[in-house]
């Protein structure tokens, strides 16, 4: 996490002939002084911020555009790039705001825009996720996790779980039904989480970024655009995934290790998220796989419904 805005100038030292050195020493002293007093008085950003239950729209700093308006559908096709092998992917997307907070601009924004959710600490108290698949609740079971949004954000929960969505089922997808020829009909493995582009994208627990196309084959960047995939190490959750998809900018690269809270992200609208309403794309998997039927069929998935976790995290209450 960095503190300092792309528009921070470096320090500079500059050093004068001896007859000055004495009253320079003493400036700088008076100025170590202040900016001693300047680091205790103000809060440190990324901390452990402990900021209550705010309430959802940020009434005063940055104009959180409660715009995100109506339904959301990620079905359109457009090719996207899942950044190279280092995971690092720079390029933000062309047609969607800029990943870098405007710093010259408005005065307000000062203060760190990533204020993590009050459910960023783990809470070990919190029941822990099944590690296995006997008794598993598709549809039910919670993920003990932090909510992967800002809680000065303002969003909207999108299309959920097992909505319809064009396109093939892969074999680590669900699917809503059978079609007349035979075929699977694809549904949406996430929810969704209506968000203006450029939001912050925390990570839901600690864990490892991974990469998405050695665990799932075949990956489809085209669907999901640019990821961010986190592998939980927490006690509560172990092996547990999360896909955060369509994102503008990805700050975690693969095999980082990231924190709960953390920023990793930006939300955007890669992928098949282009022309959609803008959103945060959010999967849970589990480190087994699970055997459910469903129109008709049964098959062995790690995908399941994320909402209730996501609703149980919710700063909001759900
Ligand atoms: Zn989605």
């Amino acid at each position: 996490m960095t503190a300092a805005g792309p528009g921070q100038e470096p320090t500079r030292t500059s050093r004068a002939g001896t007859g000055r050195a004495i009253a320079l020493g003493a400036g700088a002293l008076a100025l170590a002084l202040v900016a001693l007093v300047a680091l205790v008085a103000v809060p440190r950003s990324g901390g452990a911020v402990s900021r209550g239950a705010s309430p959802i729209p940020s009434g005063s700093a940055t104009a959180s555009s409660a715009g995100a308006a109506a339904a959301s559908a990620d079905c359109t096709t457009a090719p996207a790039a899942l950044g190279a092998s280092s995971g690092v992917c720079t390029a933000p997307s062309a047609s969607t705001a800029p990943s870098a907070a405007p710093i010259a601009s408005t005065a307000p924004i000062a203060s760190s825009p990533v204020s993590p959710s009050p459910t960023a600490t783990l809470d070990t108290a919190d029941p822990p996720a099944p590690t296995s698949a006997r008794g598993f609740k598709v549809r039910a079971t919670v993920v003990p996790l932090a909510f992967p949004l800002p809680s000065t954000a303002a969003y909207r929960y999108g299309d959920a779980w097992r909505a319809p969505r064009d396109g093939i089922a892969r074999r680590y997808n669900q699917i809503r039904g059978i079609a007349p020829d035979g075929s699977y009909l694809r549904a949406h493995d996430g929810i969704d989480l209506l968000v203006k582009n450029g939001t912050p994208v925390l990570a839901p627990f600690s864990g490892t970024v991974v990469d998405p196309a050695r665990r799932w084959k075949p990956w489809d960047p085209g669907r999901y655009g640019k990821v961010v995939v986190i592998e939980s190490d927490e006690p509560t959750s172990p092996g547990y995934l999360v896909v955060l998809a369509h994102l503008s900018k990805a700050s975690a690269a693969i095999g980082d290790h990231v924190e709960r809270g953390q920023l990793v992200g930006r939300t955007g609208q890669t992928g098949n998220a282009v022309g959609t309403k803008p959103h945060l794309h959010l999967e849970l998997r589990a480190p087994f796989l699970i055997r459910y039927g469903y129109a008709g069929v049964i098959r062995r998935l790690d995908v399941f419904d994320a909402e209730p976790s996501i609703r149980a995290a919710d700063p909001r209450g759900g």
